[in-house]
């Protein structure tokens, strides 16, 4: 989760260190000079990288899918425990087998889905009957009955939940298997 969602950015822990050092040597001047906010003690800190960090993520394009989902930094905080499985980091950061995503970075010829509708992550995980097939062209058991445990719901409940998170985590992982099969076979 600490690699895609960014938490607690390189630079941001150096200016973490460097303003509680200053703080330790009671130099409360430099402190917030390095902290770029009023700090003398250990609790300014911790806001202040927080607010920081927010805004970094906020002016951030990359994390733009992510922001939508999630859109503020505590909740990540909550989810740093979330162990991500590489199908839930595809969903999530929006890097992953869809088409939508690998048109804007110049990857394929259209952001068309082979059903005919945008090719978002969305789309792919959630609704499309064709990434719901094997390579054989069958239905997948296991996206049925996981897609079916996600009706109706927004992806905002699904990440607010336990257990819905683990399934959309299980759906995510295995359409991204399936489109790895099926990409490997067309070529
Ligand atoms: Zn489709």
């Amino acid at each position: 989760m600490n690699m895609i969602l960014g938490i607690a950015p390189l630079h941001l822990k150096i200016i973490k260190s460097a303003t509680q050092y200053w703080i330790k040597k009671k130099k409360l001047i430099r402190a917030t000079e390095t902290l770029g906010f009023f700090a003398d003690a250990k609790e300014n800190i911790e806001e202040a990288i927080i607010t920081k960090w927010q805004n970094l993520w906020e002016t951030s394009s990359k994390s733009r899918r992510l922001l939508g989902i999630i859109n503020n930094v505590n909740n990540i905080l909550k989810w740093e425990q979330w162990n991500l499985s590489r199908g839930a980091v595809h969903f999530l950061s929006g890097h992953g087998p869809y088409r939508a995503k690998l048109f804007e970075l110049g990857m394929t010829e259209t952001p068309l889905c082979e059903c005919g509708a945008i090719s978002t992550p969305e789309h792919v995980v959630l609704e499309c009957p064709r990434s719901g097939e094997n390579i054989d062209g069958t239905v997948d058991r296991q996206i049925n009955d996981l897609r079916q445990q996600l009706q109706n719901l927004t992806v905002k409940n699904m990440i607010e939940d336990e257990n819905l998170r683990n399934t959309l985590d299980q759906l995510a992982t295995r359409i991204s298997h399936i489109e790895k099969m099926k990409f490997l076979n067309r070529n």
